[in-house]
C-alpha cells in the first residue's frame, strides 16, 4: 500500500504502540447492548482492539483518505462514518437503543475541548470517555482546587464526571513525533446528589469566577450580589482575596443555588 502521507492539520499523529493501544482500549468495559463511540480512527489502530469488545461501534473519521485502511474494519457492528465530528447531528443516535454510550479517541489536540463541550452539552446516554490529549491537557482536566491547572473547564465537567488521569504516553510512539508527552484520562459519568438548581447559571457562574484568573473573586465576581457571594465565602472559610482556582466544586453549587433563590 502507498504510504499515507499525514496531515498535520488534522492532528494525525498515529499511535504505533500495540501495547498502549490495548491499554486504552482495555479502560472500558463493555456490554453486548452497548455502543462505542471512536473519534478519529485513523487507520484504525484502536479500532481493532475496540471491534474486539462486547456491543456496537461507531467511527467518526474526517478524512476519506482512510477509507483503505478502515473498510477492512466495517462490518455489520463496526460502522464508520466520514463526517467532522463537530458537524456530526448527535441526536441521530438511537441513545434508548443501547444500555451505555462510551467515547474512546486518540483526539486532535486543537479540538480537544469543543469535542469534549460537545459530547457533554448532548442529549447522550454517556457512560464514559476516555481520551488520549496532551499530557498538560490531562493534568489540567484532573486537577484538584489549589493547583495551577485547575479551571472552569475542570470545575465544570467534575459536575457531571470523576475523573481519572490514567497514565502517560511518550510522545515517541506516534508517528509523526509531536512535540509534547500525552497522557489517557478517563472522565466518568456520575450521579449527583449536590446539585444546581440551575445548572446553565452554575456554569456561567464558574466562567466568570474564572474569567480573570490572576484576580480575586471580589473582581471577577462584581457584577454579581456580593452580598450573597460573601455568605457563600464565609460558609467555606474563603474570602474576597481568594481566587477561584482555591474554590471547591460544592462552593460553586452552593453559591449559584444562593443567588438562584435570591433572584
Ligand atoms: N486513532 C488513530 C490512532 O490512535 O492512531 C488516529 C489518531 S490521530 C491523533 C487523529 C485522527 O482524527 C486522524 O485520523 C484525523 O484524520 C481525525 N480527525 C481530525 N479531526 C477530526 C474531526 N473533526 N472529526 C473526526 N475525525 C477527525
Amino acid at each position: 500500500m502507498e504510504k499515507f502521507v499525514h496531515k498535520k492539520s488534522l492532528g494525525q499523529n498515529f499511535l504505533k504502540d500495540e501495547q498502549v493501544l490495548q491499554r486504552i482500549a482495555n479502560s472500558i468495559e463493555t456490554n453486548d447492548n452497548d455502543l462505542i463511540i471512536e473519534i478519529g480512527p485513523g487507520e484504525g489502530a484502536l479500532t481493532k482492539y475496540l471491534k474486539e469488545k462486547k456491543g456496537k461501534l461507531i467511527c467518526y473519521e474526517v478524512d476519506e483518505r482512510l477509507t483503505k485502511y478502515l473498510s477492512l474494519l466495517e462490518s455489520e457492528n463496526c460502522k464508520i462514518i466520514y463526517q467532522d465530528f463537530l458537524q456530526a447531528n448527535l441526536d441521530e443516535i438511537e441513545n434508548n437503543t443501547y444500555d451505555n454510550i462510551h467515547f474512546i479517541a486518540n483526539i486532535p489536540y486543537y479540538i480537544t475541548t469543543p469535542i469534549i463541550e460537545k459530547i457533554t452539552n448532548s442529549n447522550l446516554n454517556v457512560k464514559d470517555m476516555v481520551f488520549l490529549v496532551q499530557k498538560e491537557v490531562a493534568e489540567r482536566l484532573s486537577a484538584k482546587p489549589k493547583n495551577k491547572e485547575y479551571g472552569a473547564l475542570t470545575v465544570i465537567l467534575n459536575y457531571d464526571y470523576d475523573i481519572e488521569y490514567l497514565f502517560t504516553v511518550k510522545k515517541e510512539v506516534f508517528e509523526p513525533i509531536p512535540k509534547v508527552d500525552s497522557a489517557v484520562i478517563k472522565m466518568k459519568k456520575i450521579e449527583r446528589i449536590n446539585k444546581a438548581l440551575n445548572e446553565e447559571r452554575f456554569k456561567k457562574i464558574v466562567k466568570d469566577s474564572f474569567a480573570m484568573k490572576r484576580k480575586n473573586i471580589r473582581n471577577n465576581l462584581k457584577n454579581y450580589d456580593l452580598n450573597i457571594v460573601g455568605k457563600a465565602l464565609t460558609k467555606y472559610g474563603y474570602t474576597f482575596q481568594n481566587r477561584a482556582e482555591e474554590f471547591a466544586l460544592d462552593f460553586f453549587i452552593d453559591l449559584a443555588n444562593l443567588l438562584e433563590n435570591n433572584k
